[in-house]
């Protein structure tokens, strides 16, 4: 694309991506930080439940009312301090991603203590360990989650073991026989809101890995094709070559290059502009599309030269699909690139021979283009030797 000058804003745009990377991630960031604060919002939440909860239980004589304050104390120290650590961005430094273990830690540390303070609570209670395990399940890893299961299985033996006794329902009035039962609800009921947030979570993780797939296929379009003709790029066609010369020396199936090169294309841009130079080159490419094998591989090799990769073609079946193309871009309208303006092309063909190195072979074709050129373009030259 040796000609081709850049648009005059591109330099400016290029300078612009130099400050994105920064912005990029101190917008990610912010957006991590919304979602750590909005998450600890949803686990206060919880905790305000448990202690409404325990609140009425206190109301219905089953625990103390110092219990219910020691709880909730407790509940905001926790919740405080996971916003403090938010907040400094202790989080972000630690490598623990959400502070996710030390709360899950504290919380499970916290309801088993309810239960010792109040074994008369602990059936309904202990449940509650499924609570905060729901929370757990978004964020905790394999291990974390191995190392927090045998913490709760041994502090809830500790618990059983110490209070065997006194362990209870709290089912002795109506009143708390409600309580039990909405208390098991709201339990539930958190336990169906984490499921449903799992199943967003999931959703949203399949959207951007679709996402991400779409924007790998761009950018390897993008790499591997030309801007201006959609076609292959240089770089494609030589690996291309590389692919063909390699099956060539495993099982003998010849394969031969077509090199084509604009004539006089100089004057189209000198007479009618650049613009029209490049719409004749997106007509070339359309052109050589319409008439070449599907199995045949095309590209823009630079400039206004073009190279067409004949698989399993000898030189004289190179020669008449050369022709075919030779006599598409004579007879093509090129109206639309400028009016009145007829355009041919000169093409070097060659084939693929054992030993030959990628370099070999490309200078042969470009040997055969510079002798179509030297007779009088609008021509064919082939060179098998
Ligand atoms: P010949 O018949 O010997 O090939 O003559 P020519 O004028 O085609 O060859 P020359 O190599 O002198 O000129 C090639 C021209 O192609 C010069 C360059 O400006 C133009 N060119 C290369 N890339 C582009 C492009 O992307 N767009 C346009 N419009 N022109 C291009
Ligand atoms: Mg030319
Ligand atoms: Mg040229």
């Amino acid at each position: 694309m040796s000609g081709t000058p850049r648009p005059a804003g591109e330099h400016l745009l290029q300078g612009d991506q130099h400050h994105e990377p920064a912005l990029k991630a101190s917008s990610d960031d912010a957006r991590a930080l919304r979602r750590r604060l909005a998450w600890a919002g949803a686990i206060a939440a919880s905790y305000a439940l448990d202690a409404l909860f325990l609140g009425l239980f206190a109301l219905a004589g089953v625990v103390s009312g110092a219990l219910v304050a020691s709880y909730a104390a407790a509940a905001a120290a926790i919740c405080g301090l996971t916003v403090l650590a938010y907040r400094r961005g202790w989080s972000l430094t630690s490598g623990g991603a959400e502070l996710a273990e030390p709360q899950i830690v504290a919380a499970l540390a916290l309801q088993l203590a309810v239960v010792w303070a109040a074994p008369q609570l602990a059936f309904p209670w202990l449940c509650n360990i499924f609570t905060v395990f729901a929370f757990g399940m978004i964020s905790l890893s394999v291990r974390e989650s191995l190392v927090i299961w045998s913490l709760v299985v041994a502090g809830g033996g500790a618990v059983l073991y110490g209070k065997a006794a006194q362990l209870g329902v709290p089912l002795a009035t109506p009143g708390q026989l409600v309580l039990v039962w909405l208390f098991f609800a709201a339990i539930l009921g958190r336990f169906v809101m984490l499921s449903v947030y799992a199943g967003a979570l999931r959703a949203r993780l399949r959207e951007s890995r679709r996402r991400l797939a779409g924007t790998l296929d761009q950018v390897q379009r993008l790499i591997s094709h030309d801007e201006l003709t959609k076609t292959l790029n240089r770089h494609s066609l030589v690996a291309r070559l590389a692919e063909e010369k390699n099956r060539s020396e495993r099982n003998g199936a010849s394969f031969s290059l077509a090199l084509m090169d604009l004539d006089h294309f100089k004057n189209v841009n000198d007479t009618h502009g650049h613009a029209a130079g490049d719409e004749v080159l997106r007509g070339f490419a359309g052109a050589v599309h319409e008439a070449m094998r599907q199995t045949d591989v095309f590209g823009r090799y630079g400039g206004e030269e073009f190279l067409l990769i004949l698989t399993g073609s000898s030189v004289e079946a190179a020669r008449d699909a050369a022709e075919r193309i030779r006599a598409a871009v004579g007879s093509r309208d090129w109206n639309s690139a400028a009016p009145g303006l007829s355009v041919t092309v000169s093409v070097g063909i060659t084939s693929f021979r054992k030993g030959d190195s990628i370099e070999q072979l490309l200078k042969r074709a470009d040997n055969a283009l510079y002798q179509a050129k030297r007779t009088g373009r609008n021509r064919i030259v082939t060179l098998d030797d």
